[in-house]
């Protein structure tokens, strides 16, 4: 919703479609999701199955139409199967880690990929090898969206109001879906470690994803760990929470992504643009965004982060500094602008190698 307006006013006519699915299709999506992540799961014909059907129920819905058709994900994935005319570009757009996925999902989903024209990951780490090209675009922030332009003190303290977050103390936050491989359990341990010696407040903001099965159950362990603490806010934001999320984000002393893992992790790219001190998990596209020690710190456990926090806690200037170097680095490289100029060279590279190439 941030690219394709700027696309059509660039005069690159441009629709943005999504498609359906029933609950047994988000549990199958979900748990591909997870197991191309590495986690232990079954996968059972049933599952295949019930995506191949429901791809192609998709299919025979959707209109597919434009020059280049760019397919987000594994979701969608077997849309492929439509392709017909050979004037018109498919490209598979991967935004997640499939460095060390699950042998038999990624070789059902190589079915598919194999029948594209170009890949795109976000970062060098999660490429495969593949028998299409691939290209390496990293996602972006639009810095004029709610959920990253500039903010009125007076409507951040109206939003943390309203969220009953008191402003007594730092705030250290991470905003994610309610998802284990967000750790939110393991923040609050983290958290719970800093406390020993700092006074400070946990903000834990996040909402269901329409596609992720997963959320209700790992609110609920959230707040069971959470209960009784007046320090720790567990948020349920809605969807469309962006002048929410953008205040919370602005109003912490640290924003913390504590992942185990991750496609690029877009909240810090967010959280950096707002100058804040981040603490994060070296997984992912993460490594991307913080440079470990001039843009942030990167951590590898709950120990790590807690000792990282502590660390910013008792060095408010070096926190700064952090914040600013970070912000710096995601205006070079994650803004929109860049996004827009890279897809609009790989367009062209699709039918233009040699010049491109020549273009230097
Ligand atoms: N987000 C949101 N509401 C929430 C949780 C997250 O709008 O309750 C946003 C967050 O600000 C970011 C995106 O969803 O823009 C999450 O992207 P990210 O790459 O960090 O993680 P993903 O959820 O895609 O794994």
């Amino acid at each position: 919703h941030r690219m394709v307006p700027l696309l059509n006013q660039l005069g690159v006519e441009t629709c943005w479609d999504v498609i359906k699915g029933g609950q047994r299709f988000f549990e199958v999506t979900k748990k591909f999701h997870n197991v191309l992540h590495g986690q232990a799961a079954p996968v059972t014909l049933d599952d295949f199955e019930e995506f191949l059907e429901t791809s192609r129920a998709n299919a025979a819905e959707l209109a597919f139409t434009g020059d280049i058709l760019v397919v987000h994900d594994p979701q969608p994935i077997a849309l492929v199967h439509r392709k017909r005319r050979q004037d018109r570009r498919w490209i598979w757009r991967c935004h997640i880690d499939v460095s060390n996925p699950n042998e038999r999902v990624w070789r059902f989903l190589r079915r598919f990929i194999d029948r594209y024209d170009a890949s795109i990951f976000s970062a060098p780490s999660f490429a495969r090898r593949l028998p299409i090209r691939q290209f390496l675009v990293s996602p972006s922030i639009d810095p004029l969206s709610d959920k990253n332009r500039e903010l009125e003190p007076a409507i951040i303290d109206s939003v943390l109001q309203r969220l009953q977050i008191p402003r007594d103390r730092p705030l250290i936050t991470q905003v994610s879906r309610f998802d284990r491989l967000k750790d939110p359990l393991g923040v609050i341990d983290a958290f719970l470690l800093v406390r020993k010696s700092f006074q400070c407040r946990l903000v834990l903001a996040g909402g269901g994803a329409s596609d992720d099965p997963e959320g209700a159950s790992v609110l609920a362990d959230v707040r069971a760990k959470a209960q009784g603490r007046d320090d720790i806010h567990v948020l349920d934001l809605p969807p469309g929470s962006d002048i929410e999320i953008n205040a919370l984000q602005r109003s912490s002393t640290i924003i913390v992504q504590k992942s185990v893992k991750e496609g690029f992790g877009l909240t810090v790219a967010e959280a950096l643009w707002k100058a804040r001190p981040v603490v994060a998990s070296a997984v992912g596209g993460i490594p991307l965004q913080v440079i470990h020690r001039h843009g942030g710190l990167l951590c590898h456990s709950v120990e790590g982060a807690a000792l990282a926090i502590k660390q910013l806690l008792a060095n408010p200037a070096y926190a700064r500094g952090l914040g600013e170097n970070g912000r710096e680095h995601v205006r070079q490289h994650f803004l929109l602008t860049r996004h827009l100029k890279e897809y609009l060279l790989l367009f062209l590279a699709l039918d233009h190698a040699e010049e491109i190439v020549a273009l230097g």
